[in-house]
């Protein structure tokens, strides 16, 4: 028992896990999988997520079961015949080297006039930045690169994008000059992985449920499906994208409200 919580304790493993009872074990499922913070994605990945913090006798298959029945999940598969995970020759060995730019839409018109998301992602660590926008203009790409990208986290190297008029505007091509960043344009010609094309696959199943259930206010909890990508575990670099990007894991409110230890290293 620690301060009136059971916990398990394994051998070898310093970091010990809260015991959840049965009564709990459906909803932290419901917390981790279901909830804007937990985005919808895949069994392994709540895993990973619940692993951090808690404990009961075959949690594994209960998760994956849970998953498994998961009604929204199956509308969003990728086809299985999608070859996720091809990358380029080109690959990141730092953050802010390669910053991958796009729109997900259609979405509907929130009450705040908001209709599409600008969503980035950085190459290295995949760590997500989405901002709801109200229309496709170079303008507003440029004043969110400047205010929340740049001016919080420094300047990306280089930039890519597709060919789409928003990004080889005067405007958007004058700041990349004026910034020093390099812009590359993915073409037929010139094929990049796409970051944004595969987050916009993970990501359909919350937005198809968030959208379903908040029509109107999709844009308002915009930032918590980010924190929700952010802190969640990724195959390919073995690591959450905040603790790449940000060198800590994000807390979240149930490690707040629970007082469950914090983790501020990978
Ligand atoms: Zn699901």
């Amino acid at each position: 028992m620690e301060k009136g919580l059971l916990v398990y304790h394994p051998a070898r493993v310093r970091k010990s896990r809260v015991f959840l009872p049965q009564v709990l074990r459906s909803m932290i499922c419901n917390y981790f999988h279901d909830s804007m913070f937990g985005v919808h994605l895949g069994a392994t990945k709540s895993l990973n997520r619940i692993f951090k913090e808690f404990f009961w006798p075959k949690m594994r298959s209960y998760v994956r079961e849970y998953v498994t029945n998961c009604e929204f999940c199956p509308r969003a598969k990728p086809p299985s015949n999608t070859r996720v995970g091809l990358y380029s020759a080109e690959t990141d060995s730092r953050p802010m080297q390669r910053l991958f730019m796009d729109f997900l839409r259609p979405l509907i018109r929130t009450r705040n006039g908001n209709k599409l998301i600008l969503a980035m992602v950085d190459g290295f660590s995949k760590f997500v930045w989405l901002f709801p926008l109200r229309d496709m203009t170079s303008k507003s790409v440029v004043k969110i690169l400047i205010h929340q990208v740049f001016a919080q986290h420094s300047i990306q190297e280089c930039i890519i994008t597709d060919n789409a008029t928003v990004f080889n505007s005067k405007i958007f091509n004058d700041m990349c000059f004026q910034w020093g960043i390099r812009h590359v344009n993915t073409s037929p010609y010139y094929p990049q992985p796409n970051l944004v094309e595969r987050l916009n696959r993970n990501l359909k199943s919350a937005l198809i449920v968030f959208h379903h259930d908040h029509q109107l206010a999709w844009d308002k909890q915009l930032h918590t499906l980010q924190m929700g990508v952010n802190s969640t575990f990724h195959e390919a670099t073995k690591s959450t994208p905040a603790e790449l990007f940000l060198g800590r894991s994000l807390n979240h409110p149930l490690q707040l409200q629970w007082k469950l230890k914090l983790r501020w290293s990978p």
